[in-house]
């Protein structure tokens, strides 16, 4: 545990937020893996200021299991931290705190201190590291660091995504995607409105809709109790529009959201929205007036987690995990989509709560820390016997 500690303050000492290179962090540790005899491979950004770290720890052979985690972190601007976050540091009340503590370079600490041990045993099965960049942008470094590892190391490995679960396995996700709407109108006096059309009136009709949408789906009986909202939800988060009482407004733009749960795509939701615009701009047409709607997605679609095709990830979890837990469900975005989406088994399961991920004064407790390389211990001694594959 001390050892975890360490590697964790170096971690956090890392200024890795999204907006920043993660070069550094990815450094210190290819040279703490080289130490042990270890290489890892970088798997760069398309600009080269950022990278995805893959390694293997133990044989090249079939089976394993991918410890997954993300190096950056949100930023700390404009909350009210007590001491510097990027400096861990310890209560004395059992937490650690500081930026990334929870979400999730605690994680990343338990798995590199674990790997002196796994050189060392007579692993059967290996133990893949993977390391991204811009998770907390919306998941933007996984997908190469997945198309690699499947196409360059393992086809068969178990994933484990180590974000924030308070150590239970979390089976389910919703997908996500962001989205910025811009309603062009026409402008003019407001005293003339039969002259114009404001885009703030067409704005609002579009919000209202995305609302009424969420409802509809509700009604339809699109609903997975497992998750805490238990439907699919839009909401519009940022609008910003015209320029004066007495202008019929020309621009009205607005952010929104869709997390969908897994049994529903991105693309169904999105296409109502769409298709609500075209009606609306025909409407509008039909009474002379003209208005320009476009909508751009402002990340990739972070696709949601299934709870299917993952018995034995799971199984391996639960064997190694102290109490009896229950398969629970999030509602945040990781990257465990996107490997099951490749076809690897997923779950997401690592130390801290979610609750204290992108607070101020992010802590993680030094049990869950505890709890989180107890279970990598006793599933690294269960690697210790040949992959059953196929
Ligand atoms: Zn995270």
């Amino acid at each position: 545990m001390p050892h975890a500690i360490t590697v964790l303050e170096q971690l956090v000492a890392f200024d890795t937020t999204s907006s920043e290179s993660n070069l550094a962090l990815i450094e210190y540790v290819e040279g703490y893996l080289a130490e042990l005899g270890v290489s890892a491979e970088r798997v760069m950004s398309p600009c080269g200021t950022k990278a995805n770290l893959i390694a293997r720890v133990g044989p090249d052979a079939p089976g394993g299991v991918m410890l997954s985690g993300h190096t950056d972190v949100v930023p700390v601007a404009g909350q009210p931290w007590s001491s510097d976050p990027f400096t861990l540091r310890d209560g004395g009340d059992g937490r650690l705190y500081g930026r990334g503590t929870c979400d999730m370079k605690g994680f990343i600490a338990c798995v590199l201190a674990m790997v002196p041990k796994w050189v060392e045993a007579p692993l059967q099965q290996p133990i893949y590291l993977g390391f991204s960049y811009d998770e907390e942008i919306g998941c933007v470094g996984a997908p190469s660091l997945i198309k690699r590892f499947y196409e360059h190391y393992s086809t068969t490995a178990h994933v484990i995504v180590g974000e924030p679960t308070s150590m239970q396995p979390v089976v389910a996700q919703k997908g996500a995607t962001n989205l910025r709407t811009t309603v062009i109108g026409r402008e003019a006096h407001s005293s003339q409105v039969n002259q114009g059309t404001s885009a703030i009136h067409v704005a609002a009709r579009l919000v209202t809709f995305i609302e009424d949408t969420m409802a509809a789906l509700v009604e339809e009986g699109r609903v997975d109790e497992a998750f805490n909202v238990p439907h699919t939800s839009l909401h519009v988060g940022k609008i910003n529009g015209g320029t004066a009482i007495n202008i019929m407004a020309r621009e009205c733009q607005f952010e929104w959201e869709i997390r969908h749960l897994p049994t529903d795509t991105f693309d169904e939701i999105y296409a109502r929205f769409k298709a609500y615009c075209e009606q609306l701009s025909v409407e509008l047409q039909a009474k002379g007036k003209h208005v320009d709607i476009t909508t751009e997605p402002l990340n990739v679609t972070v696709p949601g987690l299934a709870d299917r095709d993952n018995d034995q990830v799971l199984r391996l979890a639960k064997d190694h995990l102290p109490a009896a837990c229950c398969n629970h469900a999030v509602a945040y975005a990781t990257e465990a989509g996107q490997f099951q989406g490749q076809g690897l088994q997923t779950i997401i399961l690592g130390p801290g709560s979610i609750a204290q991920a992108h607070q101020p004064d992010e802590y993680i407790d030094i049990e869950q820390l505890k709890a989180c390389e107890d279970f990598l211990a006793k599933m690294g001694k269960a690697l210790e016997k040949h992959a059953c594959v196929g």
